[in-house]
């Protein structure tokens, strides 16, 4: 393939990848997007191959079948609720080949061609601390949220100063090599440090704050995969990395407001405790429950209702469900909306995707800002598996450990229906106030089931 060839590929590439990010904007293109972004990684992929020396293809041929091996069974299985420990893993075995790609490159350009530019090294030293530290700290992401590893904050005395002392380190041998790139033995310390950085810098943060964690390190994967194609003269990757790395980082640094955490603190303090989830409330106040059938009849003299997803409609696969219920309560003249939180569910635009997938109208999501002022008029609010981001405490408790986090507050409708299995606490683990308050009905079960008898209740009413 001709270098035009080549340039014009790779130009395609970019916009496709462009236009991808942008459809990933809105769910009605996600799908879209999701799809030009795979037509663009295969048109530079093909252009790469065809325009290298390819000495052998063995290799290459071998590599695909294990990628897709592993690949599709991991698209395919792994559920959404798993989506965080998905990524973390994909972004370690990225992070591990731009690291390999490196040192193998370096390997090359110091026995066989013999050429070792300032600029070549100092961008191949990047890649290789960036791609390893991404390698070793998603897995620790990984182990974390999997409870591979403890999601305790693992700290010892000095931690902080002994991450700098590691990343001032890397960067004096980094330099070091700029200058002088034939000293072997400083690359590969240089690598070392960068696998131990990944590992130190991830172990003091705590489980709760992992998905923040793993947007940073795609954030670095994507500066590594530039730095590769600086080192490697490959302008597309340059570009693919550019625009991973920079939305990697807007979105932790968008997490990490919408869930009231300081970016300094996820990032170099012990925060953050254990994944929560399974934890039962303490308090032991009384509380008022409904049974389907109750709530069935007091949907039924609703004007307005808002529904409030959370984790809990994921884990239930609740959204068909939802669906149903919201187009019966239409037919009886009642409005229908959805409250979305930015961090319902485990990660950004989680309940988004469920409600497109059970094609529930875009225009019924309403953003939190946008809802809260609203709430006060709404007859019911159904908080449907939902639980920390509809916790007064964060709004009115200055001592609760998630005080500050925005929320819907589904306090404030007439009627507030939680639905959920249990008592149990959400994934900061912490108490839920709204659970006790007047106007608020337990209604316990599997969001799924209690949906349907919901359903079929009103269905044998009309
Ligand atoms: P929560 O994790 O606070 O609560 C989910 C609730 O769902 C639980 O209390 C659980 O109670 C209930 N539940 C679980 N399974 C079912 C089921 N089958 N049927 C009905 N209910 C069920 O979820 P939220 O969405 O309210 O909050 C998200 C939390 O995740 C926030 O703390 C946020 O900061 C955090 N987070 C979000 C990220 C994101 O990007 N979205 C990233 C990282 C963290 P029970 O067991 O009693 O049923």
């Amino acid at each position: 393939m001709n270098l035009i060839l080549l340039s014009v590929s790779y130009f395609l590439a970019s916009v496709l990848f462009v236009l991808g990010l942008s459809g990933l904007t809105k769910p009605k293109t996600a799908r879209r997007g999701v799809g030009l972004a795979g037509v663009g990684m295969l048109l530079a992929v093909l252009a790469t191959l065809l325009h290298q020396d390819i000495i052998t293809y063995q290799w290459i041929i071998i590599g695909l079948i294990v990628g897709t091996l592993i690949g599709i069974p991991m698209g395919l299985w792994i559920p959404m609720t798993k989506m965080p420990e998905r990524i973390a893993l994909s972004h370690a075995f990225g992070g591990l080949a731009v690291a390999l790609v490196g040192i193998a490159k370096y390997w090359s350009h110091l026995h066989v061609d013999g050429e070792l530019s300032k600029f070549f090294m100092g961008a191949i030293g990047f890649e290789v601390v960036l791609g390893s530290l991404t390698f070793t700290g998603s897995l620790m992401a990984f182990g974390k949220l999997q409870g591979v590893i403890s999601g305790k904050p693992m700290t010892f005395k000095g931690q902080n100063q002994f991450n700098f002392l590691i990343v001032v380190s890397s960067l004096v041998l980094l330099v070091y090599l700029v200058f002088h790139p034939h000293l072997s033995t400083a690359f590969f310390v240089m690598a070392c440090l960068g696998f131990c950085l990944g590992i130190f810098l991830v172990l003091p943060i705590g489980g709760a704050d992992m998905p923040v964690v793993i947007c940073l390190l795609n954030s670095y994967a994507g500066l590594a995969a530039a730095a590769a194609g600086f080192a490697l003269d490959n302008n597309v990757l340059i570009i693919c990395g550019a625009l991973d790395g920079g939305s990697g980082f807007l979105l932790a640094m968008l997490m990490s407001r919408a869930m009231n955490r300081s970016f300094r603190n996820v990032l170099f303090g012990a925060f953050g405790g254990e994944v929560g989830g399974d934890q039962v409330a303490t308090q032991n106040k009384p509380i008022l429950q409904f049974a389907p059938e109750d709530v069935m009849e007091y949907l039924q003299g609703s004007s307005s209702v808002v529904i409030v997803p959370g984790y809990g409609m994921a884990v239930a696969q609740a959204q068909h469900a939802v669906r149903e219920l919201h187009e019966l309560l239409e037919k009886n003249g009642t409005e229908v909306r959805y409250a979305i939180h930015p961090v319902a569910g485990r990660m950004p635009g989680h309940m988004n995707v469920l409600l497109a997938e059970a094609n529930i109208p875009y225009e019924k999501l309403i953003e939190m800002d946008e809802i809260n002022p609203d709430l006060p008029k709404v007859d019911a609010c159904i908080v449907l598996g939902a639980n920390d981001v509809v916790n007064p405490s964060a709004r009115d408790d200055p001592k609760s450990s998630i005080y500050g986090m925005p929320i819907i507050n589904a306090d404030a409708a007439r009627m507030v229906f939680v639905v959920k299995r249990s008592m149990a606490s959400g994934f900061a683990g912490i108490d839920n106030p709204l659970f006790y308050k007047d106007n608020t009905r337990m209604v316990f079960g599997d969001a799924k089931a209690v949906l349907q008898n919901i359903v079929s209740k009103l269905k044998e009413a009309a």
